[in-house]
This record gives structure tokens, sequence and C-alpha cells, in this order.
């Protein structure tokens, strides 16, 4: 594998050339062997908020001495789900009875008490906009949903220009237990943050539970916890933006880490035969331009990598990488537009797994 160091030595920024890469294959169906004991599958569990969309997952189980491992399994698939279900019940956009529906009803009205929970996904939300001069922005709501809602013709310029005057981070104002939107009409979106959030909180549980070992995959963010049941370390394929799906051009190892990618290839809409992705740019009002095909961060945290991942989309390679940087023990795998792969502080990462 050819590795280039950068000229100006500032980043450990590699590069990879794309041509030594294989389509990787492989890496999901090694839990085929634990499929038989103890996975449970919670494929088919759709949440209906699209912002936290958990369409699929799976959680092994081990070290539980003498209880059954099924009731086991039962009793934690159950109580991820009630969890997963009330975490939707706050941070959904759409259900009117969440914290976050009500939040936004108030914006300029009165300020709310919210859960401790959402609290500290908005002070995250608020740190990663400030470190990233606001390429993450909650507050987007109202251009996401002028985007979400452009049918077959492309927002206007003065409806653009409306949307972004709402959608200032600063207009969220956070004290001890409340959260206030200071400004009318301005609303938050945790689309951007919020499955990775779940999936701290569902990793959490598990290790409450006692759970030694689980892979959870909440619609792409992935978390786990502890190494596979035989030791090793879990390893988490990296989807090649430009190949049908599960096909990766690389893969992550890790235990205790979580591996969270955003790309413009999955989720966009097209309009006047144009594809329009669904990142957007504060500055422009538009889907971001940026430089990269997808960008995965790993770290601890999976809210961090949701939102970290998203936001160097935005950024694109150069300041992207700068961002990942500012961050302790996180790293990122970048997939640019002329398809070459760069990765910043990531020894866990491996290019190629399987050669086909
Ligand atoms: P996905 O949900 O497909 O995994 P992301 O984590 O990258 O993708 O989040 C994209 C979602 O985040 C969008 O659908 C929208 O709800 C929200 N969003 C879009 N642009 C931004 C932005 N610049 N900052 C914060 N949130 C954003
Ligand atoms: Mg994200």
């Amino acid at each position: 594998m050819a590795r280039k160091r950068p000229k100006n030595g500032r980043w450990r920024l590699w590069q990879h050339a794309l041509t030594e890469s294989f389509a990787y294959s492989g890496i999901y169906s090694a839990f085929g062997v634990f499929e038989r004991s103890v996975t449970l599958n919670l494929n088919g569990f759709t949440l209906d908020c699209d912002s936290l969309a958990v369409n699929s997952g799976s959680l092994v189980t081990t070290g539980i001495g003498a209880l059954n491992i099924t009731e086991f399994g039962v009793y934690v698939y159950e109580a991820a789900t009630e969890k997963l279900r009330a975490l939707e019940n706050t941070m959904s956009f759409y259900r009117d009875t969440s914290e976050v529906s009500l939040l936004n009803r108030n914006a300029g009205v009165a300020p709310v008490r919210v859960s401790s929970e959402l609290f500290q996904l908005l002070r995250l939300s608020k740190d990663v906009a400030e470190k990233s001069e606001n390429a993450f922005n909650i507050t987007l709501a109202p251009l996401i949903q002028l985007w979400r809602k452009a049918g077959n013709e492309l927002p206007r310029p003065d409806e653009i220009k409306n949307a972004l005057s709402l959608c200032e981070i600063e207009n969220l104002i956070l004290d001890e237990d409340s959260a206030y939107l200071c400004k009318k009409n301005c609303m938050i979106d945790l689309g951007g943050i919020g499955k990775g959030f779940a999936a701290d909180i569902c990793c959490g549980l598990y290790r409450e539970m006692g759970v030694a070992s689980a892979f959870v995959n909440l619609g792409g963010n992935v978390k786990t916890v502890g190494n596979r049941p035989d030791g090793k370390p879990w390893s988490v394929g990296i989807q090649h933006p430009d190949k049908p799906r599960g096909e990766c051009f690389g893969a992550v190892m890790c235990s205790d880490l979580s591996v969270v990618t955003s790309g413009a290839y999955e989720r966009f809409q097209i309009i006047g035969g144009e594809k329009f992705h669904h990142i957007l740019d504060g500055k422009t009002g538009f889907p971001a331009l940026s430089d990269l095909k997808s960008v995965t961060v790993i770290s601890q945290s999976s809210a961090l990598a949701d939102a970290l991942s998203t936001t160097a989309f935005v950024l694109g390679l150069k300041k992207g990488a700068e961002l990942i940087r500012a961050f302790a023990e996180t790293s990122a795998v970048f997939f640019s537009n002329d398809n070459k792969i760069f990765s910043v502080g990531t020894p866990n990462f491996i290019h190629v797994l399987t050669r086909q």
C-alpha cells in the first residue's frame, strides 16, 4: 500500500492509492459465526422518525453465566427497544409530543425545561458548531424543511434567504436545565447527531445490563461494546460510496468504539434531473459542495462521531481533517471526489480486508 506523508507535516494525513484497493467482502458475514448461538437480530425494527431510523442492528451477548441465554437476550432486546422509543419521543422533529417539538413550538415564546439527555445533546451540538465555524448547525431546520418539501422545483432564492435568516445557532440558548430558541420560527433538527446519540445510550444500557459484547447498528451508525465473543476486535466495514450497498473499501478494527459515515451517495432527491443530497451548507443554503464522497469518523462517542462526520463532509477534506485533529482520540477516513482515500490518526483502519 503506497503511503505518502503530507508535505507540510502538520497533519498525519496519509494518502492511499485507490488503484490498490480491492472490493471488500465478508466483514459482516463473519457474524454468521455467532448467529447460531446468541445473536438477536433487530432487523426490521424501524422507528418512524427520519432522523432516528433504527432499521437494523444486532446484539451479541456473552458471559452471562447461568442465565438462559435466549431469555437474557430477549430481556436486553426489549429494554433497548423501549429505550430507543423513549429517545425518539425526546428527539423526533416530527412528533408533536417530543421535547424537540415543544422547544420548536416555543421559539420566541419561552424557555423549555428539557431532559438531561436532550440537554447533553444540545450542549454537544453547540460545541461542535463552535469548533466548526457553524458548519455543524442544528438550527438549520427551517432550511432542511424547505429542501425536504422542494418537490420538483428548487427553492427560490428569497425562500432560501428567509430560511437562512432563522438558522443561527446563537438563537439556541442553554441554561442549566432549560433550552430556549430566542427567535420566532427558529427550529432545531437533530438528524445529524441523533442516531449516534441513540447508539451511545443503547450501548450504555447494554453495559449496565451486563452485556460483554455487542455490535449496534442504527441506520449505519455503528457502535461496539467490548470485543467479539471470540476475543478479537470487531471489524466494521466502510461502505464504498460508488458501489452497491455492502461493498466496502476498508474496515476499522475496534472494541468499544463507534464508526459513523456521512456521505452524499445515499440520501438525495432529484430536482430537474440533478441530484441534491441532504447535508446542507449554512453559508450557501444549498447542499454542501464538498470535495468528498464520504467521511467516516471513529470515536468512543457515537454522538460525536455522528456530528463530526456530517460536519467534516460540509467542510471538505482540508478543513475536515483539521477539525478531526482538534478532537482528542478521534480519527477519520476520507473518500474524496477524485477517488482517493485519506486517513487522519487511524491506527485501526485497514484499507482492504479481502481481495476478491
Ligand atoms: P444520515 O442521517 O444520513 O446518517 P448525517 O448524520 O450526515 O446523515 O445527517 C444528515 C442530517 O442532518 C440531515 O438529514 C439533516 O436532518 C441534518 N443536517 C443537514 N445538514 C446539516 C448541518 N450542516 N448541520 C447539522 N445537521 C445537518
Ligand atoms: Mg451525522
